[in-house]
């Protein structure tokens, strides 16, 4: 079986979120069980030199702003066998562009990319599948409809509050207009006065998913469903919740060559907590600060209101009182959170608890989560969150909020079997605060703390299992 995955993110070359590591997850756990290949749009900012050039290249025509121009897909191999397709056009369109998101043109350039994937679909063999994410690609089953290509289509939804709003006008640039579509109506948003391109790939996939079960029930509620509960209530029969994995290869304190110490559960638990204690020397220290017998409590996050960023607010502020050292590092702030949390950083310094590093830094995460003890996510809603599954194998103590995947993944202490974290409710600063004192009061319980941490550790969160009813649906869908 072939499958083209398409999709805007892929670990490590072009990262933003979750998404980035779906991407390379899956399709490692794919190999030799299927030929896959993920096609991106070639941005400037794609560090070219993780990648090796398969000396394999695929020209074809497409049409952006009403003007024709030619385009290619270059092959190149990442980590030896995986194919990735960069995507452009000879006057590198997506060269210019240094972030992956955000700017005037992001609704343009995504258009342009579902434009210039049918087009490119259009001149060479088909492959048996196409995989589609998020709405940076879900206009592709209306356009290959359109064009009357007959190709099977999956969307995986990563995260519903992402929708790509927009206008006629923007279609327009891809020849898409009310005049030229059977049913114009497909696109209006079911709220707003816009057009949702989400909702258009909910609709027009032959299949759907999403990255955990509970999520996937969730979406289906006005609470969680952004305004596209009712379109997504109304296609129940081809949705359904897959649970994403981590990359083992990736992720694993064992091998992962971004760590200044290596552990993993065969050493024991006494090496174990040595790396560990090795991993917060070295940050604390770069920070002047002192270490103390509390634990580390940590975050890595996207500082979006949607992470439960105003929570973490609230505990930071509080790490003198509540007897815990912190350390956030929380990347794609708005201005008036980059002052806010820099202002506490400030105070976090001067009281010795702890500090806050506003930015994406790869590094700088892996290292984080070596050293944590606690690591919090204390989410509005969360599509599935790798962070916890990546505090697990890295032996941090996760506390979550019960939602989305967060619910399907971490069981709190008090459940009698296979506990592996702590759990709370409700989204306020007090029973985010709870849980924070239960899970410190437990790590001077040393006992209970390290069975939690080999519990955790001795997991099996990689991607055979998702990868697996990944292949089964496939199979279903091409069956279809
Ligand atoms: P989302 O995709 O919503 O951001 P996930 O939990 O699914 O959340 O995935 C987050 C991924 O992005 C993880 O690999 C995490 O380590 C990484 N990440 C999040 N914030 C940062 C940051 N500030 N710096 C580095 N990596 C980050």
């Amino acid at each position: 079986m072939r499958v083209f995955h398409i999709s805007a993110e892929m670990t490590p070359f072009a990262k933003v979120g979750g998404l980035a590591d779906v991407l390379l997850g899956l399709n490692r756990a794919f190999l030799n069980r299927i030929q896959s290949r993920v096609i991106l749009p070639h941005y400037g900012a794609i560090d070219m030199d993780l990648l090796v050039s398969a000396d394999e290249e695929e020209s074809f025509t497409t049409v952006l702003n009403g003007k024709e121009c030619r385009a290619r897909v270059s092959y190149y191999r990442l980590y030896r066998d995986l194919m990735v397709g960069l995507l452009d056009t000879e006057e590198r369109y997506w060269g210019s562009r240094s972030d992956i998101y955000g700017g005037d043109d992001e609704i343009e350039s995504f258009l342009f990319f579902c434009r210039a994937v049918v087009d490119w679909l259009q001149t060479r063999e088909a492959p048996d599948l196409l995989h589609l994410h998020d709405w940076q690609t879900s206009l592709v089953p209306f356009l290959l409809q359109k064009e009357k290509i007959s190709i099977p289509t999956l969307l995986t939804i990563h995260n519903l509050s992402y929708q790509g709003l927009c206008q006629w006008h923007d279609l327009q640039k891809i020849s898409v207009t009310p005049d030229s579509v059977r049913d114009p109506s497909l696109f209006q948003d079911p709220h707003r006065d816009c057009l949702n391109l989400m909702k258009v790939g909910i609709l027009s996939a032959d299949r759907l998913t999403t990255v955990s079960p509970t999520y996937a029930v969730e979406v289906k509620t006005a609470e969680y469903g952004h305004g596209l509960d009712g379109v997504l209530r109304s296609v129940s029969e081809k949705f359904q919740g897959i649970l994403n994995g981590l990359d083992d290869a990736y992720w694993n304190p064992a091998i992962d060559p971004l760590l200044v110490t290596n552990y993993s559960l065969i050493d024991g638990m006494k090496k174990i907590r040595l790396a560990k204690e090795r991993h917060k020397e070295s940050i604390l220290s770069e920070l002047d600060l002192p270490i103390l017998s509390d634990p580390l409590v940590v975050a890595v996050t996207r500082l979006v209101s949607q992470k439960g960023i105003d929570l973490l607010y609230d505990l930071f502020s509080h790490a003198k009182e509540l007897g815990i050292q912190v350390l956030l590092l929380g990347g794609g702030a708005n201005a008036e959170d980059r002052s806010r949390f820099s202002e506490l950083d400030q105070v976090l310094r001067q009281e010795k608890r702890g500090a806050i590093f506003l930015q994406s830094d790869e590094m700088v995460a892996h290292r984080l989560f070596a050293a944590a003890d606690i690591f919090v996510v204390p989410s509005l809603f969360e599509p599935c969150g790798l962070t916890q599954l990546i505090a697990l194998m890295y032996g941090a103590i996760p506390i979550v909020r019960r939602t989305g995947g967060l619910a399907d993944t971490i069981v709190d202490l008090s459940s009698q079997k296979d506990s592996n974290g702590f759990v709370f409710d409700d989204p306020l600063p007090e029973a985010f605060r709870d849980a924070v004192k239960r899970a410190r009061s437990c790590f001077f319980q040393l006992e209970t703390w390290e069975a939690l941490m080999v519990r955790g550790m001795q997991q099996d969160l990689s991607w055979k299992r998702s990868a697996d009813q990944y292949l089964m649906l496939y199979q279903r869908i091409c069956s279809e």
